[in-house]
């Protein structure tokens, strides 16, 4: 069992940032509408990550510590329309086994919370204590006991980019929730949960403002559904301007997707240069297949060549209006 995780972590859990991932993915997940995320040296030293969701009584927090504990298949079918962001119950067991875990969580209505401690995948300690309602995750000295793992890692400030970069991801995923970061006791980023999508994408690339309005944002509108804020061709932008894409709030890489907000934009952006901003594509849960890696970063899409005819659509119409 311990030997099964520390495998899975070697999948799932590559470096800091991955712990970074699996921990907000959770907490969006229990309908946090705050995160604050604290790290040192780099996510090596500490990650915390503090949310308002629902919470954990003690029997879900000795679950979340099994493998496959998961609370988010309830049955078979479940798993062709997974609308959660996680769903495997790998990450947690896979990042106690690795690390120093501390759990502290209270679900509403509870007088008291739990406090639950995994020392490499050890449960040494549970008890009952008093907390805040929500959840709180500790991973401090992450792969203390795997040092080929430990070794592996770049410096500080490579893991650190890292995590911000996962951070921005799902800030602009999730702009429903306020997201703070603070590294080495420092905030970098405070995005509120009042901020519109388009406000949170010029607070994180001011260079590519005025941004370039694609697609539809209503809500109300039945996927599939485009919508996004890129760079306009010209914009002179820092090196690390990229473009992320979500579906269905969830970031992902996709050639696909990237190719057709290239091919929307045609005749506009200038060859050998890359489009930056963001997409976001609602789909119905039942055409994406998010089950293609444990990271879970790449997507099969049933329809693939109609969701890059929207995405193309959505851009090219966009650049004809700027254009007029
Ligand atoms: P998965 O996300 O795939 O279900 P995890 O190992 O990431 O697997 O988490 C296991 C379970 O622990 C989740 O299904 C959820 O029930 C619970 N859990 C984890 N993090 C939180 C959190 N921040 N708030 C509430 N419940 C959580
Ligand atoms: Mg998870």
């Amino acid at each position: 069992e311990h030997l099964a995780n520390q495998i899975a972590a070697g999948e799932v859990i590559e470096r800091p940032a991955s712990v970074v991932k699996e921990l907000l993915e959770n907490s969006l997940d229990a309908g946090a509408t705050r995160i604050e995320i604290e790290i040192e040296g780099g996510g090596i030293r500490l990650i915390r990550v503090i949310d308002n969701g629902e919470g954990m009584d003690e029997d879900d927090v000795l679950l979340c510590l099994e493998r496959h504990g998961t609370s988010k298949i309830r049955e078979d079918r479940d798993l062709a329309a997974i609308a959660t962001l996680g769903f495997r119950g790998e990450a947690l067991p896979s990042i106690g086994s690795v690390s120093h875990m501390t759990i502290t969580s209270r679900p509403a209505g509870a007088d008291l919370g739990t406090e639950a401690v995994v020392a490499y995948g050890k449960l040494v300690k549970i008890h009952a204590i008093g907390a805040a309602q929500g959840t709180r995750f500790e991973v401090a000295h992450l792969f203390g006991n795997t040092p080929a793992r430990r070794k592996f890692l770049r410096t500080v400030r490579t893991e650190q980019a890292h995590i911000e970069e996962v951070v921005k991801n799902y800030a602009l995923g999730s702009p429903e929730t306020t997201i703070v970061l603070r590294v080495d006791g420092r905030e970098i980023l405070h995005l509120d949960r009042t901020l519109s999508l388009q406000q949170r994408l010029a607070r994180l690339m001011p260079a590519a403002v005025p941004l370039l309005g694609v697609g539809d944002p209503d809500a109300g509108t039945p996927p599939p559904r485009v919508f996004g804020y890129l760079a306009l061709p010209e914009a002179t932008l820092p090196a690390a301007a990229r473009l992320r894409l979500f579906v269905n709030g969830r970031a992902v890489r996709d050639r696909m997707m990237t190719h057709a907000v290239i091919e929307g934009l045609r005749g506009f952006l200038m060859k050998g240069r890359n489009p930056a901003g963001m997409i976001h594509l609602i789909v119905a849960a039942a055409e994406v297949d998010v089950n293609v890696h444990p990271a879970k970063h790449e997507v099969r899409f049933r329809h693939s060549r109609d969701i890059h005819l929207l995405i193309s659509e959505a851009v090219a119409r966009a650049m004809g209006h700027y254009q007029q």
